[in-house]
């Protein structure tokens, strides 16, 4: 089973950090509008974002300044009950139940001021989900006008599948960047492509490491990046983004950044057309090793 996708940018803003930024309502509505004066249309939140405050600080803008949302694409995500002071459980833990999904789109739909979500995920693979119920909830919201489209975050191969039998699924957002590989070999990646849906990428300046990493492996694909950065006439950052967009399952990144001039340096990849031997090389960098 699949679904039309929704049409997301080619890269998406996230916005996991937005709490770090510390800026104030107008200067949240001002990185937006130049986000989108980018081409950056699509946003990425998770309800736990920020200890369940980052959609807030979002939907404040949004409030402040309405016509923007119909500019935009709206992604969330629930799933995970994480602890925090207003959350006192026992541990941190899954739970797809109907009760609780349908709780969580109902508070981002609150937190971001909007009456339609455009795209739901999974936040991680909750190992007591029963599929056709989910499914079921799916059914529910979408029927109520709430979410558009449906996808997961973080789900094997094996369980994207059980899900998307049950309900179409649009995307699974994966983390893949020149330190994390994990997708190119674990079949998600693979699945992406057979099915036609674009995988979401997170973390693809691996969360920072890549300029401040001081392990062996962060130093060793700093060095050898920088010298086909320089190469390309283009940064570090930029180089990334292009590494991550080469593969064919056409990946729509998510920057991370608060600046921007971040963003930029994300958009910039756009134009990168990366030749094989320097996507290899970089995979080489990564691994510590040629290939087999
Ligand atoms: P990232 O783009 O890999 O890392 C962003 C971090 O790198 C920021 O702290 C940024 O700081 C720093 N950075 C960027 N350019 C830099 C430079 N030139 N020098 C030094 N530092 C630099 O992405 P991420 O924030 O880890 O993740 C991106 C988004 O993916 C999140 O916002 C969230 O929406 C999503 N995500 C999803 C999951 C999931 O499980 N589904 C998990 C993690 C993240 P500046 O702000 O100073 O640029």
């Amino acid at each position: 089973m699949s679904a039309s996708p929704p049409a997301l940018s080619p890269v998406v803003a996230g916005l996991w950090r937005i709490k770090d930024w510390k800026l104030s309502v107008r200067e949240r509505v001002r990185w937006i509008e130049q986000a989108l004066e980018l081409g950056i249309t699509s946003f990425d939140h998770a309800d736990i974002y920020g200890d369940y405050g980052a959609e807030a600080l979002f939907g404040e803008a949004l409030q402040a300044a309405p016509a923007l949302r119909q500019r935009m694409q709206l992604v969330t995500k629930c799933g995970i009950r994480l602890r925090a002071a207003s959350r006192p459980y026992r541990i941190n833990h899954y739970d797809t139940s109907a009760a609780y999904v349908c709780a969580q789109v109902e508070q981002s739909l609150r937190n971001l001021h909007s009456e339609r979500l455009d795209l739901v995920l999974i936040h991680r693979p909750d190992y007591l989900m029963d599929a056709a119920t989910l499914a079921e909830t799916f059914r529910t919201l979408t029927r109520e006008g709430k979410v558009a489209h449906w996808g997961v975050s973080n789900h094997s191969a094996s369980q994207f599948a059980l899900l998307n039998r049950q309900h179409p699924l649009v995307t699974n957002q994966l983390e893949l960047s020149p330190l994390h590989m994990d997708a190119l070999d674990d079949g998600t990646l693979d699945q992406a492509q057979e099915l036609g849906l674009r995988p979401m990428v997170w973390s693809p300046l691996g969360g920072g490491r890549l300029f401040t990493g001081e392990d062996e492996q962060a130093v060793r694909v700093r060095a050898e990046m920088r010298g086909i950065a320089e190469r390309y006439g283009i940064s570090l950052g930029t180089l990334a983004f292009a590494w991550v967009l080469r593969h064919p399952s056409r990946p729509c990144p998510i920057t991370g950044t608060g600046r921007v001039e971040g963003l930029r340096e994300a958009v910039a990849a756009l134009d990168v057309s990366l030749d094989a031997e320097d996507w290899y090389a970089i995979w080489t960098a990564s691994k510590g090793h040629s290939v087999p």
